[in-house]
């Protein structure tokens, strides 16, 4: 299938859609999930089109990476969970709904089972909040 470039996270990065950003070098872009399964839930996303694992080049692939555990580090320091799961979905059949590859970063808290998966929007003011939190930890 090819590259949509009107989806949802293509026109985040282009900024014609909205986000809660919380970190953004020359290759990635990372900002809150808006229906978080947990407090802090953060996609993480190469600026580079790639709709998925299999498409995405070597260089964007590191600097996902990288970008990923400085934010995970980031979402420890923030929200003192007791653990965080990465997820990454490859196809709609695997679960993915929005074609711009992506990392889940979610914060997980002892006793509390994640909520629903892109269902249930989080309050925006609170979105706000907490996203600037994580700019100043992140010096973003
Ligand atoms: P996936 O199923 O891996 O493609 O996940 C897409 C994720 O994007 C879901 O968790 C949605 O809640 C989230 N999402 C969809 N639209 C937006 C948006 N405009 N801003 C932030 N997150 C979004």
């Amino acid at each position: 299938m090819a590259y949509d470039s009107n989806n949802i996270f293509a026109r985040i990065l282009r900024g014609e859609a909205p986000c809660h950003r919380v970190y953004e070098d020359t290759a990635t872009l990372a900002f809150l999930d808006v229906m978080p399964q947990s407090d802090g839930h953060t996609l993480v996303l190469p600026k580079a089109a790639a709709e998925n694992l299999f498409e995405l080049d070597d260089e964007a692939a590191a600097a996902v990476m990288r970008t990923g555990k400085r934010v995970a580090l980031a979402l420890r320091e923030a929200f003192r969970p007791d653990g965080l799961t990465v997820m990454q979905f490859n196809g709609a059949d695997a679960g993915q709904t929005v074609f711009h590859f992506h990392l889940h970063l979610v914060p997980r808290y002892a006793g509390q089972p994640l909520r629903s998966h892109g269902r249930g929007m989080a309050d925006g003011a609170l979105l706000a909040e907490q996203a600037a939190r994580l700019r100043t930890l992140l010096g973003s």
